[in-house]
């Protein structure tokens, strides 16, 4: 019942102290230490970086260096690798991939150096799925098998691992082309295929997705990648295509001479991190996602 002379008591001289429940000291422990480390954590690690990375080959008796003490942290969106042909944009996604290993520097998985046991790239390569130039279809296995065959490799029972490819084939819009052998399509066509079994992935490395599609298809398929960059994951495409390609990501880097150089361009996001040499933060949270497991729709990524 509303107690009136209790109203005006409160509204004359405060609350009754007795009334107010008392922060005990435990508490108090308790707020001051969520306002310390509000203040101190580190923001969480980028998806995927390269720490001070330098990769050579041996060229008859001499070392050619093809990247320099690359240090640079992928944060999810779309970063768009550019540079002239042979600067060492493919070397850099096969590193990230876990396809070839650094001469030295480290590459990072959500802040954790990447272990080059079988079991360990496993598990890395679950988490990044590569789209190759040649697009690596199975030619006898249908476009829903195709897209199902990481699932199905991973052990997802087979009804599941085909309802879980349409899903991907839908959010790629190739669902239509489901029963179709990658031979009775476009090159696009293909292109969408491969991308949407990658999309299982949280972070996703495509090499010249635009080469060889006419201007239209290429324009669609930089919007498809960057549809799914906004759904949360952390896409690195290698391109020659610069006018293009720029227009729909969130950070430019340029491969030349063996070092990455941040390119501005007029669409960054504004929360998108800067200074490209800055070493990717602390170790902390570790990615996980099973192979069942699709990408959160939401910014989610650690
Ligand atoms: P990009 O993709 O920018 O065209 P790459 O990364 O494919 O360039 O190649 C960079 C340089 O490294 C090239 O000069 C290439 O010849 C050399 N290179 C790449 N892979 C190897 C390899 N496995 N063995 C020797 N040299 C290689
Ligand atoms: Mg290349």
């Amino acid at each position: 019942m509303f107690d009136f002379v209790d109203f005006l008591t409160t509204m004359f001289w405060g609350p009754d102290p007795k009334r107010v429940p008392k922060l005990t000291e435990k508490d108090n422990r308790r707020a001051a230490m969520t306002v310390r480390r509000s203040r101190t954590s580190a923001p969480p690690p980028a998806p995927l970086a390269v720490r001070n990375v330098s990769k050579s080959y041996r060229d008859g008796d001499v070392d050619r260096v093809v990247l320099r003490q690359v240090t640079h942290p992928f944060q999810p969106g779309l970063t768009l690798v550019v540079g002239p042909s042979g600067s060492g944009k493919t070397t850099l996604l096969n590193l990230l991939a876990g396809l070839d290993q650094p001469s030295s520097g480290s590459v990072e998985a959500a802040g954790k150096p990447l272990k080059y046991d079988e079991r360990s790239l496993a598990t890395h390569r679950r988490r990044c799925a590569v789209v190759f130039q040649d697009l690596n279809l199975v030619p006898h296995l249908c476009v829903r098998e195709n897209v199902a065959l990481p699932l199905l490799i991973g052990g997802e029972p087979r009804e599941e691992a085909l309802r879980a490819a349409d899903e991907a084939l839908d959010d790629v819009d190739a669902l239509a082309w489901a029963k179709r052998y990658p031979s009775q399509l476009s090159r696009g066509q293909r292109q969408r295929v491969a991308i949407g079994r990658a999309s299982f992935a949280r972070t996703m490395l495509a090499d010249e997705p635009t080469a060889s599609l006419d201007r239209e298809s290429a324009a669609e398929m930089m919007e498809l990648l960057r549809k799914l960059a906004d759904q949360g994951r952390t896409i690195v495409v290698v391109s020659h295509d610069f006018e293009l390609a720029s227009q729909f990501a969130n950070e430019v880097l340029e491969c030349r001479d063996g070092v990455l150089t941040r390119r501005p361009v007029d669409n960054a996001t504004d929360d998108y991190p800067t200074a490209h040499a800055s070493p990717p933060p602390a170790p902390l949270l570790e990615a996980s996602i099973s192979t069942t497991e699709r990408v959160p729709l939401s910014g989610d990524i650690s």
